[in-house]
């Protein structure tokens, strides 16, 4: 939100997408409303290529479950992947200190998955950073935030995090992932 806030300021054209799993909690749809409200822009929605019912009838039920890589690949890294192949180059709010995966993420780089440049204006940024600009510039955040969750996914994979643990650790909680795939593999 931080760096939509600074990027339309700059360029109030830009194109600004999400990648709507369809599994999104109400409070992130709500968020993108609001955005859309506040900035006077339509978010596109990029969605999977196959509905959640579709998808339990192709891969089984609850893919979320049983192979969340494959279920990630399914509703964002490949959605993301085809709706990018019209652009040159991509921004997002990643930050080196989010996690230890991304502690060595370039500011500009070609992204090999998507074929576009990347780019994270952010990445030098810390956590304090971000919260201060979002109280002295009044930038919507997602209202989960302030209930526990510092990072926000689907539904089925993201849950509270508890004091002292780790801001992604309500990700894929029991699994050994830590990246979706649209990041870092
Ligand atoms: S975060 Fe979970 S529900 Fe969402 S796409 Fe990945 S595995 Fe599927």
């Amino acid at each position: 939100m931080v760096l939509l806030n600074l990027a339309l300021l700059l360029e109030p054209r830009l194109n600004v997408f999400v990648v709507d799993t369809d599994l999104l909690f109400p409070e992130t749809y709500a968020l993108i409303d609001r955005v859309e409200r506040k900035y006077g822009i339509t978010v596109q929605r990029v969605h999977p290529a196959q509905s959640v019912a579709e998808q339990n009838a192709t891969h089984g039920d609850a893919l979320w479950k049983s192979d969340p890589d494959a279920c990630c690949d399914l509703r964002k890294v490949a959605p993301l992947r085809d709706y990018l192949r019209g652009f040159d180059a991509w921004m997002t709010a990643l930050r080196r200190d989010q996690s230890g995966t991304r502690i060595e993420i370039p500011v500009r780089a070609w992204d090999e998955s998507t074929q576009v440049v990347k780019i994270a204006p952010l990445a030098n940024w810390t956590e304090d950073d971000v919260w201060s600009y979002v109280r002295e510039n009044d930038v919507p955040v997602n209202t989960l935030h302030y209930d526990g969750y510092p990072s926000i996914g689907c539904t089925h994979c993201t849950r509270r995090v508890a004091a002292g643990e780790h801001a992604r650790a309500g990700r894929w909680s029991g699994f050994d992932k830590v990246e979706c795939g649209i990041h870092v593999a």
